[in-house]
């Protein structure tokens, strides 16, 4: 196959090979599209989609589809032939500048929480040219965003890109403020750090919950977890080494950039962080990493687990999104510079970032609610479910010697005047960092610790955007025009540490008493559930934040609510669907058998000899027997729960009933399995444990 230099990116129609097959003024105006957003005309599109096609039938390619992100979280393509018949009976390979443009999937089948009447089954899909096209096993897949006829995004990609453009003009607006008349555009990058387990195929088989909801809803603690923390970073094992390796390649070849791997915490936990990128090719990326995760981990005999919670007990499994605005020149913005000019534009993002999280920390709750990650965060693995940012004590320490016109610790200047004094030194040393935050500075970006590990990077980075260009955008507002700049800028970097420092917490997040002093001294949010958070989408500043960016329409927001509520429920009926079906197909019957065994060998032996007590056994089969008595009475309770979400009038009530009864009554039916599953013998058992799960990888 060659170096890694030879065949890196050899599967995506990139820059080099555009330059190399495009004709030069075709390839100029698609630089113009991809750079500053220039509509494309089809004269060009045509020429590309030509050499597009041509690049991609010599790798092999026999199709193409339009590859798009429908609100399912999950990548959908419907592939098309190149194929057109000849006047002589034969074939010609065709691909033209509409077909690569404009696509017309039938849309009737994607959610879109009412946006779409059903009748009305088409949406189109148009082209995202700022995403390279690739190649997956035949097909040619086109990056593009999806949309319904009467224009409503139907998508993810298409608010991320609105969003990203909210950000570029707001910032934009600042620069030149600062006397910055060179850059064209700015853009936030990502690097998104995702975790996930890996199962034997053969183990993953044999249960069901995983089978169907991807995480396991039984299971008892297996003698050793994660305790000895002898995992982290710990020897990787060959067969997970063959397979990081084959999947490293597989990436490498569709120009993502995987750089680091490692075993996480808990055992059969790993990780893979790529190096960072625009966002939206970071969220393209980030799909197709998880989907060729899954597809090498089959090749190997194994089976990769993206759900955020596989295991209870155990730590389960996020993403870390890593996130930074720079500009066209590669400067970035959240890095502190130089100069004290440069000090002060990077106060004011700083500062436009700590408003933004403060001002909408329910959005990015919102952004990162499933069912899936309500399991993680607030429980001690995973950062709260309260937004706070961790700044580090010498950032902070600066912030307040602005805030209060005092002199800062150790500096020899008397007071921080921005744009004047330099700012101090700080330590940027991540070593010693904060990772219980769900929000860290880390030296020159920001770390979102709250994702789950299936979510689409795009939610939280559409919020994030949208959010951090409101800050800029009331920061321009208020610069542009005054007299003295300077004093100006002071005073709003001083009005903004002093509203919103209570999001500041450099503390352990993962502590009780963290919780109550957030919500009762800072005042912050707590939304425990997906269930508490979702319908905040629509308040109104925050539907007034997003439409005003032109990020999402009333409507769209309306759909995403309902959507993702939706989605809460059916994930969580599903669940409660799985196990009652496991409880009374598999686990109940098992215990019976070995219960009516263990009487039998019991009668035996008093045949035997009667003055046996048998004790044991007795003692043994009374325990079992008063399990599943109790299992079917969780049954039953669970079973009349789940019924009685007829009741419920809308979404909003039925994830409230699913909150408050469903969830309770899963685990406690669950308690009682997991209790039987440790009095009853192995063989008897079912489906494989935890112990055969997490350590059954060698
Ligand atoms: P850790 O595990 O200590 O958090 P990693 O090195 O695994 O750190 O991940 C850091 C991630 O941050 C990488 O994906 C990296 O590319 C990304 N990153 C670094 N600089 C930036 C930046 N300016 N913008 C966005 N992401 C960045
Ligand atoms: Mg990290």
């Amino acid at each position: 196959m060659g170096t890694v230099s030879e065949y890196f990116g050899s599967l995506v129609f990139d820059d080099r090979v555009m330059k190399a097959t495009l004709p030069a003024k075709v390839y100029g105006s698609l630089r113009k599209t991809i750079d500053e957003g220039i509509q494309l005309d089809i004269s060009v599109a045509n020429a590309v989609a030509d050499a597009m096609k041509d690049w991609a039938i010599s790798k092999g390619a026999t199709h193409f589809t339009h590859w798009f992100q429908p609100l399912t979280g999950i990548t959908a393509e419907k592939h098309d032939s190149f194929i057109t018949p000849s006047p002589d009976g034969g074939v010609i390979m065709e691909f033209s500048g509409k077909e690569l443009i404009q696509g017309e999937p039938d849309a009737s089948s994607f959610p879109s929480g009412g946006l779409r009447a059903t009748f009305e089954a088409r949406g189109y899909t148009a082209w995202d040219p700022t995403s390279y096209a690739f190649i997956k096993g035949k097909t040619l897949c086109i990056p593009t965003a999806f949309c319904s006829y009467g224009g409503h995004a139907l998508d993810k990609k298409t608010p991320l890109l609105r969003s990203m453009e909210a950000l570029n003009k707001q910032a934009l607006r600042i620069l030149r403020l600062f006397g910055n008349d060179t850059a064209k555009c700015v853009r936030s990058s990502v690097g998104p750090e995702q975790e996930y387990f890996l199962i034997t195929q053969e183990m993953y088989d044999q249960r069901p919950d995983l089978r169907f909801t991807g995480r396991t809803l039984f299971g008892a603690k297996p003698p050793k977890g994660q305790e000895m923390d002898d995992h982290y970073f710990g020897v990787i094992k060959p067969r997970v080494a063959a397979f990081m390796e084959e999947l490293n390649e597989e990436l490498w070849k569709l120009g993502i950039l995987a750089k680091t791997e490692h075993n996480e915490v808990a055992p059969a936990q790993h990780e893979l962080a790529p190096i960072y990128t625009t966002t939206n090719i970071a969220t393209d990326h980030n799909q197709l990493t998880m989907e060729i995760m899954q597809k090498v981990a089959a090749k190997h005999g194994l089976v990769c687990l993206l759900h955020e919670k596989p295991f209870a007990g155990v730590n389960g499994s996020g993403k870390h999104n890593n996130w930074s605005i720079a500009t066209d020149g590669g400067q970035n913005l959240l890095s502190p510079g130089e100069t004290p000019y440069e000090n002060a534009q990077f106060l004011l993002f700083l500062c436009a970032v700590i408003k933004a999280v403060d001002d909408y920390q329910d959005l990015l709750r919102i952004s990162v609610a499933t069912a899936g990650n309500d399991h993680r965060l607030g429980a001690n693995e995973a950062p709260p479910a309260v937004v706070s940012i961790f700044l580090g004590d010498e950032l902070s320490a600066v912030l307040e010697a602005i805030e209060t016109d005092t002199p800062y610790h150790g500096a020899e200047k008397t007071q921080m005047k921005l744009g004047v004094d330099v700012l101090p030194r700080f330590n940027r040393d991540t070593t010693d960092r904060n990772r219980t935050s769900p929000f860290a500075f880390t030296g020159n970006k920001f770390e979102f610790r709250m994702l789950g590990s299936s979510n689409s990077i795009a939610c939280a980075n559409i919020m994030l955007n949208s959010a951090v260009a409101e800050s800029l955008k009331i920061y321009a507002d208020r610069l542009e025009g005054v007299d003295d700049f300077e004093t100006a800028l002071h005073e709003m970097i001083k009005k903004t540490i002093k509203d919103h420092k209570h999001i500041i917490f450099n503390g352990n997040g993962y502590d009780e008493s963290w919780i109550k002093e957030a919500t009762e001294k800072h005042g912050l949010l707590n939304y425990r559930t997906t269930a508490d958070c979702m319908p905040h989408l629509l308040d109104k500043k925050n539907v007034d934040m997003l439409t005003s960016h032109k990020v999402f329409s009333e409507a769209e927001l309306k759909s995403r609510c309902e959507i993702m509520l939706d989605n809460y429920c059916k994930t969580i009926v599903i669940e409660a669907n799985t196990m009652v079906n496991m409880a009374k197909t598999q686990i109940a019957p098992a215990i019976e058998a070995y219960a009516a065994d263990v009487a039998k060998a019991a009668a035996s032996k008093k045949a035997l000899d009667a003055s046996l007590a048998c004790t044991y056994e007795m003692g043994l089969v009374k325990k079992l027997s008063t399990l599943t008595d109790r299992i079917a009475v969780k049954v039953e309770e669970l079973e009349d729960a789940l019924l009685s979400l007829n009741q419920a009038d809308d979404t909003v009530s039925e994830s409230v009933m699913i909150r408050d009864k469903v969830l309770t009554k899963m685990s406690e039916l669950r308690v009682a399995c997991d209790e039987a599953e440790t009095i009853t013998a192995k063989n008897y058992w079912p489906f494989p444990t935890y112990g055969d799960l997490l350590f059954g990888v060698r």
